[in-house]
């Protein structure tokens, strides 16, 4: 979209026959509707943003509507608390103080400390980062203390919080990193600042509404998109990408833009020559999120016991984050829960529901777990949670049903080592640590998606995309707006501006 609207001819390939990758929507021809990842959509001020540098309205795409309650949590696998977290401040306060009226009071100093966290990193968060070089920036230098890079989510809560499960209720978000808050960076709990702040918002249809609402505006502005178009590999001349070559037909270009899952597609498509600092062993060595397990039910009937969104916690949740680190299934697990029709009715035929099921495990490369022998225990554990969130005969109302492991995701999606969440996001792999945007070790290439800088997650992929777009088009000297990002780095510019491609 950004690349076109700046006068690239832009070729985007596909390999499969749908757009939105794990963003993408499952439908039955029941008319049962799902996401297959995404299902919180978050801060959509960046995707406005992007939209508008297209001449488009976000708004005139997908109609958002901002959940009050935003979720529910359900404590101790459902033995403790039950809380409706809710942006609205007072009631939210409420909420703790059936936790802990200590913990309730703190409230607001948490979210105006979250307040001047994120207005000090959003200019981190929407800059690339090539090297180490960069952390002196004036605007890094000015954040890094802020950073306190010796505490853990859960650490950095306990400033504020003294209820684990207060704390659980603030860190849980690491989830959408695949992390534990117990080992993930303190910065992140500007995550759960961004839900309270800005919003849990579904997209009418579900996130895939937007991806595709994405792709018809690229199409709009020119883009050629070529759905079942594996790409075989990136070329390059010398150290420039150049091109790709599909189905064993090559194909020009004056820069190339990846996407495909970096553990999946760096070893595939770009040689190991060219990526010093990325090579195979690396790859293999560095540390990368959970896994899910997901089920897709088409179930008749509508639960308004359930919310649009249920996070239900083990009373052992901690073991469980250490066994998923092992790369195991944990022995009592967590487990989220969407039931979208609880807003939109569009998710599923009239009376019937489209239950989403997701269970954080450990991925392909940490454990040695049989996915296709787990299954039957996976879905009788995952069903027998349904019922103790208030379903008994979820068994018998069951009318469509898919699994996806760790397994599938690497298989079936083109995830490396069914890591869901991309690399973790650890201070060894975050700003220059992580695989540039524009890719270091070669020239004409670059990446987005979660592998790259900022990193996972929908509204950080966005800004990450942005970054790499303003990158490309600086070194190609494309006419319109410099986005911010690096100074071009003085890459030899590739006649005229001509053809990013997506991967
Ligand atoms: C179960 C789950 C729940 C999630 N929940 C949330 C949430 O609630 N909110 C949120 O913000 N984020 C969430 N996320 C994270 C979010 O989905 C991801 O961060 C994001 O969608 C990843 O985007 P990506 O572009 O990096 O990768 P992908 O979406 O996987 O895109 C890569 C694309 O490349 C294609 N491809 C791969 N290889 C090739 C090739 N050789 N040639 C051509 N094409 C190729 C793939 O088919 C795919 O379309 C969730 C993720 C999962 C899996």
């Amino acid at each position: 979209m950004l690349l076109a609207a700046r006068g690239a001819r832009v070729s985007l390939l596909e390999k499969d026959g749908v757009v939105g990758g794990r963003s993408r929507r499952l439908e039955t021809p029941e008319g049962y509707r799902f996401d297959l990842g995404p299902t919180f959509f978050l801060y959509p001020r960046i995707l406005e943003e992007i939209f508008a540098e297209c001449g488009e309205r976000l708004a005139d795409h997908v109609r958002l509507t901002r959940l009050d309650p935003q979720y529910r949590l359900v404590f101790d696998g459902g033995a403790g608390p039950v809380i409706d977290a809710t942006p609205d401040a007072a009631r939210m306060a409420a909420e703790i103080a059936r936790i802990d009226p200590r913990d309730a009071a703190a409230l607001p100093r948490f979210l105006a400390d979250n307040r001047r966290r994120l207005a000090l990193f959003r200019p981190i968060l929407e800059r690339g980062f090539a090297s180490a070089a960069d952390l002196l920036a004036p605007q890094v230098l000015r954040a890094l203390p802020h950073l306190r890079p010796h505490l853990s989510l859960d650490a950095e809560l306990k400033r504020h919080f003294r209820d684990p499960r207060t704390r659980l209720l603030f860190s849980f978000q690491s989830k959408y990193l695949g992390m534990s808050p117990f080992r993930c960076p303190g910065l992140f709990s500007i995550l759960s600042f961004l839900e309270y702040e800005h919003g849990v918002f579904h997209p009418e249809g579900g996130c895939n509404a937007v991806a595709e609402a994405m792709a018809r505006v690229a199409a709009k502005q020119g883009v050629a998109i070529h759905l079942g178009q594996p790409v075989d590999r990136i070329t390059f001349q010398g150290r420039r990408a150049n091109g790709v070559v599909v189905n064993g037909e090559k194909i020009e270009a004056d820069a190339v833009v990846m996407n495909a899952d970096l553990a999946h597609a760096l070893p595939k498509l770009v040689p190991e020559a060219l990526r010093p600092r990325w090579t195979d062993r690396k790859l293999q060595a560095a540390r990368y999120s959970c896994s899910t397990v997901m089920l897709y039910l088409g179930v008749e009937g509508r639960f308004p016991q359930l919310p649009h969104h249920t996070i239900l916690l083990a009373e052992q949740y901690r073991q469980g984050l250490e066994q998923i680190g092992l790369g195991k299934i944990p022995d009592e697990p967590s487990l989220y829960v969407h039931n979208p029709v609880a807003t939109d009715p569009s998710m599923a035929p009239p009376g019937h529901s489209s239950l989403y099921l997701l269970m954080p495990v450990g991925n392909l490369r940490d454990g040695d777990v049989d996915w296709a022998a787990a299954r039957p225990r996976l879905r009788a554990t995952l069903l027998a949670q349904l019922v103790a969130l208030g379903i008994p005969d979820i068994e018998a109302r069951i009318r469509h049903e898919r699994m996806v492991t760790p397994l599938d995701w690497q298989e079936d999606f083109a995830v490396g080592y069914g890591a869901t969440f991309n690399l973790a996001h650890d201070l060894g792999q975050i700003l220059h640590r992580r695989p540039g945007n524009r890719f270091g070790d070669t020239e004409h290439l670059y990446l987005v998606g979660g592998g790259t800088h900022p990193g996972s997650g929908l509204p950080v992929i966005y800004e990450g995309a942005r970054i790499s777009a303003g990158l490309l088009a600086d070194d190609l000297g494309l006419p319109g707006k410099a986005l911010p990002g690096l100074p071009s780095g003085g890459l030899p510019s590739g006649g005229l501006p001509g053809g990013g491609i997506a991967a």
